[in-house]
């Protein structure tokens, strides 16, 4: 729980806070946006919620925070009526509850006919799988790469799922996972799902494609809203950020119009401006990212 102790200086002044275990991930600025901003390394309040709807998204915040960092010392009867998985759009879930594993990844649900698959793991919390088993079968657990696997285990002895991560990205924690495709090769996991390898940011980094509609991007691509276009994460490609310019050139043969990272803000827009935003990014990637 947090504490209003240990509250962060700059928090303005009410019900919601940030205490010092915040890590700055990032997570509570874009669930509830202008609620929270970046001070001095770290997230604080920066304006109290107003309405229902902004307290409503405090408390999502409060519940998708990796470090339980974010506090309220005020009325907590809406906290009922905010949680996970929370609907994007029909059959499309992000899935809160992120963990300090994962540095506060997103991770989501794509409910399918067939079978669902849920891309990367939140920490594990039983409600939440209760939740998603309300929504249908989970069959696939996509982990896209190496770091936001959390807590992989414990969802898919709960779930009963299969995992799927490259092997190039496969470590001791991750060595039982159940299909591990090799090779630069698109990886087909049921007809309109494929698993696209996109090496760069790690060796084995995956991206999901679904359905010719969703691209689950882990910590390949993101939304940049300062630049309004798609980026790479220039200082956090741990392998290699030529082989990751070539992977997402590759991209430009997919059609997709949402873009949903593990890190950074997802995008919905058409396909036209999706593949120009693409072609901008493979182009600034050329020039080194800059
Ligand atoms: S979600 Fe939690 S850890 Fe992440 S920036 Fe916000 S307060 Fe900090």
């Amino acid at each position: 729980m947090a504490d209003p102790k240990k509250a962060r200086p700059g928090n303005a002044p009410g019900d919601f806070f940030v205490d010092r275990t915040c890590i700055d991930c990032d997570t509570c600025r874009w669930v509830a946006r202008g609620l929270f901003t970046e001070a001095g390394g770290g997230s604080v309040v920066s304006r109290q919620p107003r309405t229902p709807d902004e307290r409503r998204l405090a408390f999502l915040a409060l519940r998708a925070c990796p470090t339980a960092s974010i506090g309220c010392g005020g009325d907590k009867s809406a906290l009922k009526d905010a949680d996970f998985p929370l609907e994007i759009e029909p059959n499309l879930y992000y899935l809160g509850y992120a963990s300090p594993q994962s540095f506060g990844a997103a991770s989501y649900l794509l409910v399918r006919p067939g079978g669902g698959v849920m891309v990367d793991s939140p920490r594990f919390h039983e409600p939440l799988a209760k939740a998603m088993e309300a929504l249908g079968t989970v069959s696939w657990m996509v982990l896209t790469h190496r770091d936001d696997v959390a807590d992989h285990a414990r969802w898919v002895e709960r779930l009963g799922c299969k995992r799927v991560l490259h092997r190039d990205d496969v470590e001791a924690d991750t060595r039982d996972v159940e299909v591990q495709p090799t090779g630069s090769e698109p990886f087909a996991l049921a007809p309109g799902l494929a698993l696209i390898p996109v090496p760069g940011h790690t060796r084995g980094h995956c991206v999901l494609h679904a359905d010719h509609r969703y691209l689950f991007t882990g910590d390949h691509l993101e939304f940049d809203e300062e630049a309004a276009t798609l980026r790479a994460f220039r200082d956090f490609c741990w392998y290699d950020w030529g082989r990751q310019t070539e992977s997402m050139r590759r991209l430009l043969a997919l059609d997709f119009e949402w873009v949903l990272p593990g890190h950074g803000r997802r995008v919905h827009a058409d396909r036209a401006r999706m593949k120009a935003w693409l072609e901008d990014c493979v182009e600034w990637m050329g020039r080194g990212g800059r």
